[in-house]
């Protein structure tokens, strides 16, 4: 057995990039977004060049050829400088065409993934609905077979992307029956007439826009469906466990602009004499945020590993995702107590991380719906 704790030039080069994008490019973008709550559409075309959206994907299917590793790096940079702009990449880059990649024909890649990787075409993922997010297989969203393809009725909520999106994968169900197989993926382009979208405002990544759906009678031609008519449950299931280490990877780097808010705030604010961070108190808060960072960034590499090794399973990604959200969620709180008032303050990032942390304890599932998953991994039944 070799244990090697290394990122590898690639992985350096992969950090330096993004880190420069950030720097020159795409900082001087974030107030604006987040208080216009618009996201810069350009944005996924200047990703598309850098090759940033097919990060983890083979060369041979039009990727970077890159690994999960590096999925994890392009991550944890993005939410270090905006988690609204990781959330857009996301939502597009894994979410809304990973099962593209897995599940779809030659011509669905060639439509819609070949596209997407470019920055061509914006994509996002419309599985939670108004009546459940958590349970996913009570999903209501119905697509009734018709002549050269499908009509789907239903709504879908908290929809990343979908304002700004040329296309949604869509779940709906094929048969009436509560049961899995009968769960699958549509394509669908948009404008579609029976897809009617309303943005919602939200508190936490407000740069990345967001919508309910109300789905009615949207005809979907039979090309679109996703790999065929017995359900893609299973790549649903695979999906968004590849996902959840992905999304631990940006809380990471949420939690770690959030450390180093604070620990630049210690370092220069003086009270009676003395840096801030020069109280026992304030410092052992640092103490412990920098022993929490670095326990998520080997479990959120470690998952990454596990994802390039083909060995992930749903209990291991939900331990790493349950730990690195609440990590960043922690971090960012104590972040703000350092600031004392200014962490309150717009002029300070510390309040926006913290209110961006709290949608990562509950998107992508709960931290309850993580601890469901695990506990039923050591053989209970919660
Ligand atoms: C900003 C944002 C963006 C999002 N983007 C997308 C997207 O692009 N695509 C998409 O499909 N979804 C998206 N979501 C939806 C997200 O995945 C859901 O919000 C999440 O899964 C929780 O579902 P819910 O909101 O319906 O909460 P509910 O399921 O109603 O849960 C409410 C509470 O009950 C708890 N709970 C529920 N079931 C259980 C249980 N069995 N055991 C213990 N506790 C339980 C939950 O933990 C939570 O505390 C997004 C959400 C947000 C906030």
């Amino acid at each position: 057995m070799s244990l090697n704790f290394n990122f590898s030039a690639e992985h350096e080069s992969v950090r330096d990039t993004v880190r420069r994008l950030c720097r020159d490019e795409l900082a001087a973008l974030v107030t604006d977004a987040e208080e216009s709550e618009t996201f810069p559409r350009h944005v996924f075309k200047r990703w598309g060049e850098l090759g940033l959206l097919g990060v983890r994907y083979p060369e041979a299917d039009g990727g970077s050829g890159l690994d999960k590793v590096s999925d994890c790096i392009v991550r944890e940079e993005l939410s270090y400088m905006s988690q609204a702009f990781a959330s857009s990449w996301s939502a597009h880059s894994h979410l809304g065409i990973w099962p593209i990649w897995k599940a779809g024909t030659p011509e669905q890649r060639k439509r819609f993934f070949v596209p997407a990787l470019a920055g061509d075409k914006i994509a996002g993922f419309g599985l939670s609905e108004p009546d459940g997010g958590s349970n996913v297989r009570a999903l209501k969203t119905r697509a009734q077979k018709v002549q050269g393809g499908w009509k789907l009725s239903g709504s879908k909520l908290y929809i990343t992307n979908a304002p700004i999106a040329d296309f949604l994968l869509v779940a709906a169900r094929t048969q009436p029956e509560l049961k899995p197989e009968s769960i699958s993926l549509f394509i669908v382009e948009l404008p579609n007439k029976g897809f009617d979208i309303h943005k919602l405002r939200k508190e936490g990544i407000r740069a990345s826009e967001t919508a309910l759906i109300h789905i009615e009678e949207a005809f979907v031609p039979d090309d679109c469906l996703l790999g065929g008519r017995e359900g893609t449950y299973p790549v649903i299931l695979d999906s968004l466990s590849e996902n959840r280490v992905g999304v631990a990877a940006n809380a990471l780097g949420m939690a770690r602009a959030a450390f180093d808010a604070a620990r630049t705030y210690a370092n220069d604010r003086i009270i009676a004499n003395k840096r801030v961070g020069d109280y026992q108190a304030i410092a052992h808060k640092l103490a412990d945020m920098s022993a929490q960072i670095e326990a998520a960034r080997w479990l959120v590499y470690y998952g990454a590993w596990r994802v390039d090794q083909g060995t992930l399973d749903a209990a291991t990604a939900s331990r790493v995702k349950l730990v690195a959200s609440e990590t960043a969620l922690a971090v960012s709180e104590q972040a703000i107590r350092i600031h004392g008032g200014a962490g309150i303050m717009r002029e300070y990032p510390v309040g926006r991380i913290h209110r961006d942390a709290l949608v990562y304890v509950i998107g992508e599932g709960t931290s309850e719906v993580q601890r469901n998953i695990i506990a039923r991994s050591l053989g209970f039944k919660p």
